[in-house]
């Protein structure tokens, strides 16, 4: 089976000078299209009336679907039921009628890394739907913070955009997640956590209060299974995050800009990077499609959005690419009118990338420009930690955060 295209691949050499940032460089991938749901399929990430179809299917009557749906969501989304066994207000043999022909699996875990700080990131291992081939695998990061808890999350394995400074964007292998993959990554948390709604904490909330859409791959080209995901967490009956709480980032697919805060009413962030379109067409080559008038009209248009709303842009700060203050001065100007937040991230290197993160001095140079103009970080410390912010570095590979990508994470707990 072949994943992605011969000439795409091509390009997907980190080893190599990165190709893919010339400006006749593919701007995308293929994702792979074939998902093979497991012969027992799980009922995590089906919507209640998906639930009540499948209960219809091993012929449960139409009367009792919608407390059989109501029980079956109370147990899987707020005690964290891993099988149908700990379901005790369904009956016995309901229980087994069920255990039967589903599960309520979740994707497994294979490491777990916990840092001096709390921050723990898993490696989950999903299906690849061939035997033949390496399962797939995502990442998924909890940053603990004293407010609030941040759970990155990935939407897709690898990414079929090919952003130039971004490490996810050289894997190869790109496939969708399934909605089920997606909730799935907020319950192995909550699991690893012990942090269902029915455990005792020391202060009754919960640890994971946060979900940011930061880890691999573009959620907006995963828009349905997404959106579904993520409605499912919001469900205040369930996860009960709440969407406010909730912040998708994208590349700047702008069709479904306005379709995410119609059809899911999450916090949007944008990941733009370069202020002129010929900078941005190499660090974001999607920018090609998406110029950054449009993505920034979509952005004015975004449903919702105010000033206690904002729209959060997300800059990553590569040395002598994008750093001047020249470029901190035009992305005030152009952000002006749109109830914005900017996020100044510190380039995370990775084997084979040509790019720097640039000087600490430069990144306080840059944020002090724009906190003068207006725009202010939640947390600020005299040492400029306040500028820190999202890394998106994610790669299925076991290896321990470094300092930077703690930090770097840690600060992305930030983001509202
Ligand atoms: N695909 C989506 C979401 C995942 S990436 C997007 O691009 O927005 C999350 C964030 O991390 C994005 O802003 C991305 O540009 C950024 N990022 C990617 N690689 C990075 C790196 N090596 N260092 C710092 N930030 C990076
Ligand atoms: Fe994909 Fe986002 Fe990485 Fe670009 S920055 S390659 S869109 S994960």
């Amino acid at each position: 089976m072949t994943p992605v295209s011969a000439e795409t691949n091509s390009t997907l050499d980190a080893t190599k000078a990165p190709v893919y940032a010339r400006a006749d460089a593919p701007l995308e991938k293929i994702a792979l299209e074939i998902y093979v749901p497991p012969a027992k399929p799980s009922l995590v990430g089906l919507s209640r009336a998906e639930v009540a179809e499948r209960l219809g299917a091993i012929g449960v009557a139409p009367a009792q679907r919608k407390m059989r749906v109501q029980q079956l969501w109370h147990w899987i989304y707020v005690r964290g039921a891993k099988n149908f066994d700990e379901m005790t207000s369904i009956s016995r043999e309901m229980r087994a009628q069920l255990d039967q022909h589903f599960t309520v699996a979740r994707p497994e875990v294979v490491a777990e890394q916990v840092s001096n700080d709390g921050t723990r990131k898993w490696l989950l291992r999903l299906p690849s739907g061939d035997a033949n081939e390496k399962a797939h695998e995502v990442e998924c990061v909890y940053i603990p913070e004293t407010d609030r808890g941040t759970l990155c999350v990935s939407s897709q394995v690898g990414c079929t955009l090919n952003c130039s400074f971004c490490h996810t964007g050289t894997q190869r292998l790109v496939r969708n997640l399934t909605a089920g993959e997606i909730v799935g990554q907020v319950m192995v948390a909550r699991d690893r956590l012990n942090d269902w709604a029915d455990r005792v904490t020391p202060t009754g909330s919960r640890l994971v209060t946060n979900v940011v859409m930061m880890g691999m791959g573009e959620p907006l080209y995963n828009f349905d299974a997404v959106r579904d995901a993520l409605l499912i967490v919001a469900d205040n009956e369930g996860i009960g995050i709440s969407r406010r709480r909730i912040t998708l980032s994208t590349s700047g697919v702008v069709p479904n800009i306005i379709r995410t805060g119609d059809e899911i009413g999450v916090m949007l962030a944008v990941s733009l990077h370069a202020v002129r379109d010929e900078l941005r067409n190499e660090l974001v080559p999607l920018n090609r499609k998406y110029p950054i008038a449009e993505l920034l009209q979509a952005c004015r248009d975004y449903p919702g959005s105010s000033n206690a709303r904002r729209i959060t842009f997300e800059y990553v700060m590569l040395k002598g690419v994008n750093d001047s203050l020249d470029d901190a001065k035009l992305l005030v100007k152009m952000l002006k009118g749109i109830p914005a937040k900017i996020n100044l991230i510190p380039f995370n290197p990775w084997p084979g990338t040509r790019y720097e993160c640039s000087d600490w001095d430069q990144i306080e140079k840059f944020s002090e420009y724009i906190f003068n103009a207006g725009y202010s970080s939640p947390v600020r410390t005299p040492r400029g930690r306040d500028i820190l912010a999202a890394c998106g570095q994610l790669k299925s590979e076991t290896e321990k955060l470094s300092v930077r990508e703690r930090q770097a994470l840690r600060a992305m707990a930030m983001t509202d």
